[in-house]
């Protein structure tokens, strides 16, 4: 006798609203063939999956952690496969069942052009000519996009993905993919061996599943909802970090979730927003997009334009922050994010006389590398071998950042540049008077950034082939006082804060009163921004740590008070 009456629907849930609760996720990839069209030809593909963290629960079900009404909660998970429903059992088989409960999510599956072919371990151990079988993906049906769907689950502090397949003798198997965790948030394939599994293979641990880092889901504790695609949101998250820097934030949220849009659908026909921001050193420009990479999982790799090599050429060997990118990723066209600084001072000669054709040669090289290029790497293959390999370009967000201020008398800074358009019909100043205008300290450029268009970068000196290709502009103000101070009181994860949990995990009590951001911040030069904040925080901290018990007020207790007077005399030791 049924427990409970048979349903003819299945529960109604809107297919974005189950979307939502199975993360997609970009940075993992497996190797695959693709089922070519009206062909037996198969072609290699690399492949992200749909990722659902599931466990069992209650004994014999499998729940999965899903997002719903923006809570994550955990559900009984069938799905629904040509009309059939089918259910995933505690040990993973696949079961055809019945609708049995309201509670049950049923997802609907189809099947994907993507395949497996293999033999599975088990038969080929056991075969003297084991038989090739072919594996078909199940993915999630009327989501726009194929991707195969799969299921993870934690073992021996091991991430294991599983596949939903439909094997060519019509039977579902699941196929297993063994994910582990290379540093504190990325999660790559070691093996990508397919096999079938037998129930006494899988013993899952009946402990409630963490939702493992890096697989672009996350515990919602707060009334907001992170969204990729709401650049709003973004302002939201690196607020959390970054004090002050407005506009360029907003300016960077935008052209990061246009990115985000393109990595998340894997359409590079979508435009790639990359990104120039203008501004001071020290106030938030690296910051800000190592941030968002580290959010979104991405590759992040910074370098500076003007970086000398052993030969001391400007600029050479720059193609080598590729390598950089593969030792991060093999995805022969991989979405990763490449910071490259002082992009300013690559202009300086060429309208300037100076001519130099290493700075013209570099912007025509910088403007492949935009566009798409095949740049040269090498590989380390399993075997410990070195092959030239080429890796595409076309898929990865370039940043650039400078503080565009001109070079003396050869070169106005940008802000004049903008200032003069603004003012168009004035007298132009001279350039001597525009050195001496540099000398001094402009509070003043931060308003004139905040207008630059692309003619002016190209009167800077940037080429317009390149400009063009740099559409987000994103202007960076210096840091005053008041910033500084709430850079030590409010911004997540600051240096300050960092060096406090040291002082704790020490077994040290700190007490931080409240004149000691002050203290810091007024010692800051204007120019170094909140670098010398970390550096300045650095000296004291170490000072301390040196010798805690110095700072304590009497022999057995442990607390550390920090005041303004002692963050001076501290400082005043190095002068
Ligand atoms: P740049 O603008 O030269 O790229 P960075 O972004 O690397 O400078 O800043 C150096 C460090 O100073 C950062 O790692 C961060 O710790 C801190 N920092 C800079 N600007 C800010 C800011 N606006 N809010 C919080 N911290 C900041």
């Amino acid at each position: 006798m049924p427990n409970k009456k048979k349903k003819d629907e299945p529960v109604q849930m809107q297919l974005e609203h189950i979307l939502q609760g199975i993360p997609w996720s970009a940075n993992i990839k497996f190797n695959m063939f693709e089922k070519i069209k009206d062909s037996e030809m198969l072609e290699k593909v690399r492949k992200s999956p749909y990722l659902l963290p599931v466990e069992t629960l209650l004994g014999n079900q499998v729940h999965a952690d899903l997002l719903l009404d923006k809570k994550l909660v955990k559900k009984e998970i069938g799905f629904v496969f040509e009309d059939k429903y089918y259910h995933i059992t505690p040990d993973f088989q696949i079961a055809e069942g019945a609708l049995q409960s309201d509670n049950v999510v049923y997802i609907p599956l189809v099947e994907t052009p993507f395949v497996q072919k293999t033999y599975s371990e088990k038969e080929a151990t056991t075969s003297a000519s084991p038989k090739e079988r072919t594996f078909t993906f199940l993915g999630i049906g009327d989501s726009g996009v194929y991707h195969p769907f799969m299921i993870t689950y934690e073992q021996d502090k091991k991430t294991f993905a599983r596949a939903l397949t439909k094997s060519d003798d019509g039977s579902f198997t699941v196929v297993d993919f063994r994910l582990t965790k290379e540093g504190a948030q990325d999660i790559s394939l070691v093996t990508d061996t397919v096999r079938s599994f037998t129930q006494a293979e899988i013993k899952i641990k009946d402990s409630y599943l963490q939702v493992p880092e890096g697989l672009g889901i996350e515990i919602i504790t707060k009334e907001k909802i992170f969204d990729w695609l709401v650049p709003e949101s973004i302002v939201d998250y690196l607020d959390e970090y970054v004090i002050g820097q407005h506009e360029a934030k907003k300016a960077v949220a935008v052209g990061f979730s246009n990115y985000m849009l393109r990595v998340m659908t894997q359409d590079d026909s979508l435009p790639k927003d990359n990104i120039l921001l203008l501004g001071p050193s020290g106030v938030g420009k690296t910051y800000m997009l190592s941030l968002l990479a580290k959010k979104a999982h991405l590759p992040f790799i910074q370098s500076k334009l003007t970086g000398k090599s052993t030969t001391g050429i400007k600029g050479e060997n720059l193609a080598s922050i590729f390598q950089y990118v593969r030792q991060k990723t093999m995805d022969p066209a991989p979405y990763a994010v490449v910071f490259l600084d002082e992009l300013d001072k690559l202009c300086t000669d060429v309208f300037m006389g100076g001519g130099s054709d290493m700075d013209v040669g570099l912007q025509t090289e910088l403007i492949g590398w935009l566009e798409e290029a095949e740049v040269g790497v090498t590989d380390i293959t399993e075997a410990s071998m070195k092959i030239q390999t080429t890796l595409n370009t076309k898929n990865i967000l370039f940043a650039f950042a400078g503080a565009f201020q001109g070079l003396g008398d050869y070169q106005e800074p940008l802000a004049e540049v903008i200032k003069e358009r603004l003012e168009k019909g004035k007298k132009k100043p001279n350039h001597a008077q525009s050195s001496e205008g540099k000398k001094k300290q402009r509070p003043d450029e931060y308003q004139y950034l905040v207008k630059a268009e692309p003619d002016d970068l190209v009167k800077y000196g940037l080429m317009p082939e390149l400009v063009g290709r740099i559409p987000v502009l994103a202007p960076f103000h210096n840091l005053n006082v008041k910033e500084l101070i709430q850079i030590i009181k409010t911004a997540k994860n600051n240096t300050f804060e960092k060096y406090m949990n040291v002082l704790r995990k020490r077994g040290y009590g700190v007490v931080v009163a409240n004149d000691v951001p002050y203290a810091i911040a007024k010692r800051c030069p204007v120019k170094t921004g909140a670098r010398a904040l970390n550096t300045l925080a650095g000296k004291v901290f170490s000072h301390i740590i040196y010798s805690p018990k110095a700072f304590t007020k009497r022999a057995g207790d442990n607390t550390i008070n920090i005041n303004g007077k002692l963050v001076r005399e501290i400082l005043d030791e190095y002068k």
